[in-house]
């Protein structure tokens, strides 16, 4: 969604919107959904332009440990300062770049492109570890069971990295 900045006042003005999966390029093909529903309310403030925006989704993936589906489900708002980048450059610029605690971010042009923010914001929200439980045992990689259902005869702490279960997948 595409908002020009005459859109934007000194008043907040508000966009109700869906991203859809597919224009979402910077996300792993790991994390499945349609569309995310997300609101931002932009006003201008101090020759920058305050985003205050948040976003529900409810993704399909997999437990990084033993691959079993699991959904996560995100609900989230974020604050962001977004300034343009060309006056940002300048540096007799009239941009005040003290602008409280929101993280700063650039638009370019006459034209907020929104899409853009809430999609680094969702890959700035993803859960670091995904698991199906806590108690997840993940798959053996050395032998290919998966702990929560068979035990095998490998030493217990072989290969203890999250991650490798996905990595041997991958090659
Ligand atoms: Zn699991
Ligand atoms: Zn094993």
């Amino acid at each position: 969604m595409n908002i020009k900045l005459h859109q934007i006042s000194e008043r907040v003005s508000k966009f109700d919107f869906q991203l859809v999966r597919k224009d979402l390029l910077k996300l792993d093909d790991r994390f499945a959904f349609d569309s995310m529903a997300c609101t931002a309310e932009l006003i201008e403030k101090r020759g920058a332009i305050l985003l205050y925006g948040t976003y529900s989704v409810e993704m399909e993936t997999n437990c990084n440990t033993c691959l079993k589906p699991v959904s996560v489900k995100l609900d989230q708002e974020f604050d962001l300062n977004l300034i343009n980048e060309e006056s940002y450059a300048e540096p007799e610029g009239d941009v005040e770049i003290s602008l409280g605690s929101a993280d700063v971010d650039f638009y370019r042009g006459q034209e907020i492109v929104l899409s853009e923010y809430f999609e680094d914001q969702l890959l700035l929200d993803l859960p670091f570890s995904i698991k199906c439980s806590q108690e997840c045992k993940g798959i053996c990689p050395n032998c290919g069971v998966n702990r929560n259902t068979e035990s095998c005869r490998c030493p217990e702490n072989y290969g203890n990295n999250p991650f490798s279960a996905l990595g041997d997948l991958e090659h």
